[in-house]
């Protein structure tokens, strides 16, 4: 029998840099399943998921076309933690369902399975290897602040919802400190991915 793909759990803070480096590491032929992605597919019109966050948070969390409104969403989340958790509860389970499932069919040496709230929902366990994007703070927030313009009262909610870099730091088999130039971290993505791939 084949070899089980090596799972390696890629994490960060807002705004760190994991879909940077996810897409760094795809250019080079790597496999990435991203929970934020399948998030987004579990919780599209009709299905279970998406049914059951309209009845716990009620209609006021569509938009006009019948879609979730996700804006709205993480406003209420990220102001209470009570209701994060509900949230978290309705989709995690599928979540890790679903990736668990496809890292089961790869092939290659090693898949990357980019997983934001590594630490905070408890999913360390279901990667062999953690690889964490680490980020100053305050780059952090000038990056979200560059991206998506959010309040900067919504910013601070999220980071203070989100757990510390020395907890993601203590937990790292490996870190790419991206405070550097994209050049610079194609390099750092390069030289993990010849370590990854001669397990
Ligand atoms: P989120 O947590 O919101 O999903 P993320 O951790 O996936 O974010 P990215 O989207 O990769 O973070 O990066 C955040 C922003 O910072 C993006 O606009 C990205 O282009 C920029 N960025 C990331 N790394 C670098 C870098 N080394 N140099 C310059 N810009 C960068």
């Amino acid at each position: 029998m084949d070899k089980p793909s090596l799972k390696i759990g890629l994490t960060g803070g807002i705004a760190s840099g994991k879909t940077t480096v996810s897409n760094l590491f795809a250019q080079l032929g790597v496999p990435i399943i991203d929970a934020d992605v399948i998030s987004r597919s579990l919780t599209e019109p009709e299905t279970t998921a998406f049914k059951l966050i309209v009845q716990t948070f009620g209609v006021k969390i569509l938009q006009a076309d019948g879609r979730l409104n996700r804006a709205k969403l993480a406003k209420i989340i990220f102001s209470d933690t009570e209701q994060r958790h509900r949230l978290e509860k309705i989709l995690h389970p599928s979540i890790q369902q679903l990736m668990l499932a496809k890292a089961a069919k790869i092939k290659t040496a090693y898949c990357i399975l980019s997983i934001p709230l590594l630490i905070e929902t408890n999913q360390i366990k279901l990667v062999d290897h953690i690889l964490v994007i680490d980020c100053p703070i305050d780059l952090q927030r000038q990056r979200i602040i560059d991206r998506n313009g959010i309040s900067s009262n919504q910013i601070e909610q999220i980071l203070m919802s989100q757990t510390t870099r020395e907890a993601r730091l203590a937990i790292a088999d490996d870190v790419i400190l991206n405070d550097i130039s994209l050049e610079q971290l194609k390099s750092k993505v390069l030289a993990l991915h010849k370590d990854y791939s001669k397990t």
